[in-house]
């Protein structure tokens, strides 16, 4: 289903999205930053028998789902984000907008959810972004988001479980 609102639509933010299609095949996120384990770690193999295909590629191995492929680009509900790999919450619902790119959409991560590294794949110089408790990749940020952070935190809906607020 194509939403009929599109708003904030910039096609270099889609381009940049859209780049990373289908190329699933960088190597598993393993260490942070510093080169410390997550606090939140498993094996491949024990990630594979954990999360179905998508999810598994996308989160272990960086893949980026189609545009408006996730049910949870049109999810409007009061709720928490979190990541599907190790449940940590990553974002609330209030800091989701309609980015109008057919990926979730948020511009601002909770405390402490995520982590960021420079990614230079595809000959672009972007920043990922990752669940600090598993590293399990979610997407990636960029400056061209709305008020009042101005950042566009550009998600794989196969990433995130959504939990409605009671
Ligand atoms: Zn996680």
């Amino acid at each position: 289903m194509i939403p009929a609102r599109r708003m904030f639509l910039s096609a270099g933010a889609a381009a940049a999205c859209l780049a990373a299609l289908g190329l699933g095949r960088r190597p598993a996120v393993a260490a942070g930053p510093s080169g410390a384990a997550f606090p939140y770690t498993l094996s491949d193999q024990e990630w594979r028998a954990r999360l179905t295909e998508l999810p598994y590629r996308v989160l272990r191995h960086a893949a980026t789902e189609r545009p408006w492929s996730s049910p949870l680009n049109a999810e409007h509900r009061k709720g928490l984000f979190s990541c599907a790999g190790c449940a940590q919450p990553l974002f609330s619902s209030d800091a989701k907008f309609d980015s109008g790119t057919g990926w979730p959409s948020f511009w601002q991560p909770l405390p402490g959810a995520v982590g960021k590294t420079e990614d230079r794949a595809y000959g672009m110089i972007r920043t990922e972004v990752h669940c600090a408790r598993c590293g399990g990749h979610l997407g990636h940020v960029f400056d061209d988001g709305p008020p009042p952070t101005g950042l566009r935190y550009c998600m794989n809906g196969a990433a995130l479980t959504f939990t409605p607020r009671a």
